[in-house]
């Protein structure tokens, strides 16, 4: 059995105040939530200020980024695995397509940003997914291999276990336009067949695999209710602590 996680990227929003007094209402509302690991990825400014106000509760915090470049040293701008650890952060998102998208980030960079997150302790969020062209042209398929052969280089199949794959197809991050179940398993057991070529049954079939694309209260549940489907990675709908505890809270809307 896989334990599910349901992980918020808050992208570039929230001030130090709000991200502390978001956690402090989130922290009640799932409070009794024991059926899944809860991640929220605040900006880099209010990490240490949201770990230090989780501390000892069952939410755990997450980077949206780290440095390619492990440890320290000349490289303005950057913050390091290590430096996002220290903060108190267990999680790094990685290669999310806005960073792909905007930033110039490539299969090679992610790969180098995943060692350097485990090296630093961090369980990596590895984001793939095809944009709208690539689907509509038939190449979702071979844009997520490639994106996993590159991103997932270099590991060995222990590092590998530990890993957290998110799906997010482009076409439907913001959008309001999910996925539906059935193509976003599809795309996850593709994925799993692809862990279990490069690393084995065992690592394949232990690997989380979240769906994220404009994940709501409302379409949570038969989103879950899919076999490989192990969670979410939700960006709008995790910016309301209310409506972010509805959807870590999918069980009670069944
Ligand atoms: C995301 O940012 O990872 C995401 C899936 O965004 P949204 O839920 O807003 O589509």
């Amino acid at each position: 059995m896989r334990r599910p996680v349901i992980a918020g990227n808050w992208k570039m929003y929230k001030l130090v105040n709000e991200s502390v007094e978001y956690v402090q209402a989130f922290k009640a509302l799932v409070v009794q939530s024991i059926h899944c690991d809860i991640v929220i990825a605040p900006t880099f400014t209010a990490l240490k200020a949201v770990c230090s106000k989780l501390e000892g509760s069952n939410i755990a915090v997450s980077s949206q980024d780290v440095a390619a470049e492990p440890g320290f040293g000349a490289f303005t701008g950057e913050v390091s695995a290590e430096m996002v650890r220290d903060a108190g952060a267990g999680y790094a998102i990685l290669g999310h397509s806005e960073r792909r998208q905007y930033y110039g980030e490539t299969d090679g960079s992610v790969n180098r940003k995943l060692l350097s997150a485990m090296g630093a302790g961090l369980v990596p969020i590895v984001c793939v997914g095809e944009s709208l062209t690539e689907r509509d042209s038939g190449q979702a398929q071979t844009v997520v291999e490639r994106q996993l052969s590159g991103s997932l280089a270099n590991l060995t199949p222990e590092r590998a276990s530990r890993i957290i794959i998110a799906y997010e197809p482009v076409w439907a991050i913001g959008t309001g336009r999910t996925a539906t179940p059935e193509i976003a398993q599809q795309m996850h057991a593709f994925i799993r067949s692809r862990l279990k070529a490069m690393f084995g049954e065992e690592v394949a079939q232990s690997v989380r695999i979240l769906y994220g694309g404009s994940v709501k209260p409302e379409n949570i549940t038969s989103l879950m209710d899919e076999l490989d489907i192990d969670g979410a990675l939700v960006g709008g709908s995790s910016l309301d602590p209310v409506s972010f505890s509805n959807i870590v809270n999918y069980r009670d809307r069944r």
